[in-house]
């Protein structure tokens, strides 16, 4: 299946909570979610009913996957990479999302969300650990330098972000350097401190059947 290219909108409106895809505008008002839209398609006034058990872990799964912008082969993927690991799979699962480039050059500040971060990567705006990164999943290990590169069009991009960025709060595994437009993925963040509101171990249960 191929990357979702329609409203992004229409995927909070279909999960029922924000999951931030859009940058400023999920700030404001207007949010179709603060606004109270139903849920997309003919039927989304009468939705309501009681999801079964697989109903609900399948949402849960949904919604952080569309969160961090992943197709399902690409999540499915990660799932069996952290669940060979030693630890709870849930969080590492959450830790690996958090780890992402794509999510990372995000949570800086540098791109309004996790889409436009990804076209930042994918046409070369960022450098890791001073070596141009282009590929948005790529695993960042803590104590590693994300910096936007030296190109004049790749530094208005980020003071761009960083500008609309200054309203929120940096999250605590990391530090930024706007003058230097660089930062820092300090450490992996504990699953207390990681923002999405799921409930992780539905995903594992669903994988697991
Ligand atoms: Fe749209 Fe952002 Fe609101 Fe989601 S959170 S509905 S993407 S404005």
């Amino acid at each position: 299946m191929g990357r979702y290219t329609g409203a992004a909108c229409k995927l909070c409106r279909r999960e029922q909570m924000k999951l931030f895809l859009k940058g400023p505008r999920c700030y404001m008002s207007k949010c179709p979610i603060e606004t109270g839209r139903p849920v997309p398609g003919m039927h989304g006034m009468a939705r309501g009913r009681k999801l079964s058990d697989y109903g609900t872990q399948l949402r849960e799964k949904q919604r952080l996957r569309r969160q961090y912008g992943l197709q399902e082969g690409q999540f499915r993927l990660f799932f069996d990479r952290v669940s060979r690991k030693r630890g709870v799979t849930g969080e590492l699962l959450l830790q690996m999302l958090e780890s992402r480039l794509d999510n990372l050059v995000y949570r800086l500040g540098f791109a309004p969300s996790r889409r436009a971060a990804r076209q930042m990567v994918l046409h070369g705006h960022i450098k890791v650990n001073g070596r141009k990164a282009t590929v948005p999943s790529m695993i960042v290990k803590a104590g590693s330098k994300i910096e936007i590169s030296a190109k004049a069009k790749s530094k208005e991009m980020a003071r761009r972000g960083l500008e609309l960025a200054e309203a929120h709060t940096l999250a605590p595994w990391l530090t930024v350097d706007a003058a230097a437009a660089c930062g820092e993925y300090v450490r992996v963040p504990t699953r207390e401190e990681i923002a999405p509101v799921v409930n992780e171990q539905l995903i594992v249960e669903l994988y697991s059947k």
